[in-house]
């Protein structure tokens, strides 16, 4: 018997990346496994995706593998000592490779003003740069202000201490409003893809969308392959809200992506563009995930706080196909109590639903579409046990998803790619 209908996705990493806790996690409800290629080599990813399907193989149940692509996120370079930056100090950002290894300086001069040499991972960033740009450091607690971008001279890009607040290696750099002109898909990720490809990953995500145009090269990359990788545009730059209708027309699901998204907009902004995200993405009949911080405090607590459990509940609310745990499961000290957390609450929440969320009008396979919706309304209608669909490539199933039938829904297919790439589907259980 299953209750819970929305699907919970985990991100594995060094608290979770062992066979027994793996085993631990999908026992307890775990339904699609992230890998987060922004972390560890491609060796150690072929280890975990052995380990889950080996887990997979005697749970006896699909379990979803979401290859997530690092993407153009820029990075402080790599140093040794914490350094607490002091409102209105100078930071002078060294930008580029060659700069990655140098040393951080710290300079006092007569006037007693500190200045701060520290090196960022982006050659380019001083040239998309102009003064009084805002730039954002570890996840926007750090703010800094340009105050003489150089463009192509020296790629020493000069700010003034705003926000003050605590930097060290690898944090990652934000330039909200700023286009960056990295692609979203760069060398590394196409690596990333091609290993995700080759090890069958059953989804593939997309960093930093900001256009259609983006998700070209990872289209290409599984086109090229003969395999139809469903694509996950992760929304965390405002240019991809002006752009959403283009997107949703060639991904095939969305994640929001809170954590980089609360960063590039201002976070009062988040709950709202969630809110329009949620619905825009289940008018096309396609999956959404909402993800990141969902249960933040559990990092390092074996209970959740009030407030996260209702922002779970608001996502399921507003109909969310997924929620997704990041650093709670990959590196936190309770991964196994939150993913029960998540299971419970998710299983209480979807009692209380009443209203539907938007049904697919603006999908593809309309004929398919028909059907899905007779289905579900006969359903209702009829106070039926079980709905029960035959899938070969998860459309079907998928629609029947979409229209959010009040019965379970069981789907049978003859591919073992559809069993797991039905795993994000809200709802679905598949033979
Ligand atoms: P990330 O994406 O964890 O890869 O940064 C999710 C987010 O930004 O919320
Ligand atoms: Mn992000």
């Amino acid at each position: 018997m299953f209750v819970r209908r929305t699907r919970i996705i985990g991100t594995i990493g060094p608290a979770s990346d062992n066979v027994e806790t793996l085993e631990a996690l999908i026992n307890a409800g775990l339904n699609v496994a992230r890998l987060n290629y922004s972390h560890g080599n491609l060796e150690q990813k072929t280890e975990l995706i052995e380990k889950l399907r080996l887990v997979e193989k005697n749970f006896g149940s699909p379990v979803g593998i979401l290859a997530d692509l690092p993407g153009p996120k820029l990075r402080l370079g790599t140093f040794t000592e914490q350094i607490q930056l002091k409102k209105d100090c100078i930071v002078n950002l060294y930008c580029g490779n060659e700069h990655l290894d140098s040393k951080v300086e710290v300079l006092e001069n007569s006037n007693d003003t500190i200045q701060y040499n520290i090196p960022v991972s982006y050659g380019g960033l001083s040239e998309d740069l102009t003064d009084n740009d805002a730039i954002l450091i570890a996840d926007g607690t750090v703010r800094l202000s340009v105050i003489n971008s150089p463009k192509q001279k020296n790629k020493i890009v000069t700010c003034k201490v705003i926000e003050p607040g605590l930097i060290s290696s690898r944090k990652g750099v934000n330039v909200p409003g700023t286009l960056v002109s990295l692609p979203s898909v760069g060398e590394k990720d196409l690596a990333s893809i091609e290993h995700a490809l080759n090890n069958n990953i059953d989804f593939i995500a997309v960093s930093y969308v900001r256009s259609a145009l983006d998700l070209k090269p990872a289209i290409d990359a599984i086109a090229k392959a003969k395999k139809f990788t469903p694509i996950i545009a992760k929304i965390e730059h405002p240019a991809a809200l002006e752009n959403l209708d283009e997107i949703l027309k060639v991904c095939n699901g969305i994640m929001v992506a809170r954590g980089d998204l609360g960063v590039e907009i201002p976070y009062e902004e988040v709950p709202l563009v969630q809110e329009k995200l949620i619905e825009k993405t289940l008018e096309r009949g396609l999956p959404v995930i909402v993800a990141t911080q969902v249960l933040e405090s559990m990092t390092h607590s074996p209970v959740p706080t009030r407030a996260e459990v209702t922002d779970i509940a608001n996502a399921i609310r507003q109909g969310t196909s997924a929620l997704m745990l990041s650093g709670e499961t990959a590196s936190g000290e309770y991964p196994l109590e939150a993913v029960q957390t998540m299971n419970r609450v998710c299983a209480h929440v979807e009692q209380g639903l009443e209203a539907m969320p938007s049904p697919p009008a603006l999908s593809q396979y309309r004929a398919t579409r028909a059907v899905a919706h007779a289905g579900v309304a006969l359903s209702k209608e009829e106070n039926v046990a079980r709905l029960l669909v035959a899938s070969q490539n998860g459309n079907a199933a998928r629609l029947v998803s979409a229209y959010r039938p009040k019965c379970p829904i069981t789907v049978f297919t003859n591919k073992i790619e559809t069993m797991r790439k039905n795993t994000i589907l809200w709802g679905v259980e598949t033979i």
